[in-house]
């Protein structure tokens, strides 16, 4: 029976058939190119792009250098050196990202105990040599201080859903 039906589809050339009025059934709707980069598409509020290190609206680093990221990093991407201020806090010394590792998991962000360390909606930079993409404190406190309000912005946002 299955080969009799076989014979009866090629025979008739009923796939393509089939795949012609697929073709039709979308051939008038209306397109869905995006003109990437005149047009973007919407991004979720959990979108894990580059990495940038908070401050608090006074000014002071987010970061305590408790390592939690640095130790929960499955690429291994993250370098801590830490030291103690006069003032007692502990701040760290030296934060560096290195973007070649990173697998843009998130851990980091997640296991961060006071929002220092983030994903941005960030996915539009590039790197024209290894060394480029390892980014140091300055340069990820630098993206913070640039980006905050967008990155407020989506925490805000995703707050209802965690
Ligand atoms: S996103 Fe994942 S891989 Fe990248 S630095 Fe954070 S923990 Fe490491
Ligand atoms: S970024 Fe967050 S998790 Fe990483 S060392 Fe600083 S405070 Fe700890």
């Amino acid at each position: 029976m299955a080969a009799l039906r076989d014979t009866f589809n090629s025979f008739f050339l009923v796939e393509l058939f089939k795949g012609l009025a697929l073709t039709g059934k979308y051939a008038f709707k209306s397109k869905i190119t995006v003109q990437y980069p005149e047009e973007k598409t919407p991004l979720s509020p959990r979108f894990r792009g580059l990495h940038a290190l908070r401050r608090y609206p006074n000014g002071e680093e987010r970061c305590i250098a408790c390592k939690l990221c640095e130790a929960v990093c499955p690429a291994v991407a993250i370098t801590i050196e830490s030291e103690q201020r006069e003032d007692g806090t502990r701040r760290t010394s030296r934060y560096d990202i290195d973007l070649t590792k990173c697998i843009f998991c998130g851990l980091c962000e997640e296991s961060c105990p006071v929002d220092s360390i983030v994903e941005t909606p960030i996915f539009e930079y590039h790197g024209e040599k290894r060394g480029d993409l390892y980014f140091t404190k300055e340069m990820l406190l630098a993206v913070g201080d640039r980006y905050e309000k967008d990155i407020a912005a989506t925490k805000e946002a995703d707050a209802p859903y965690r």
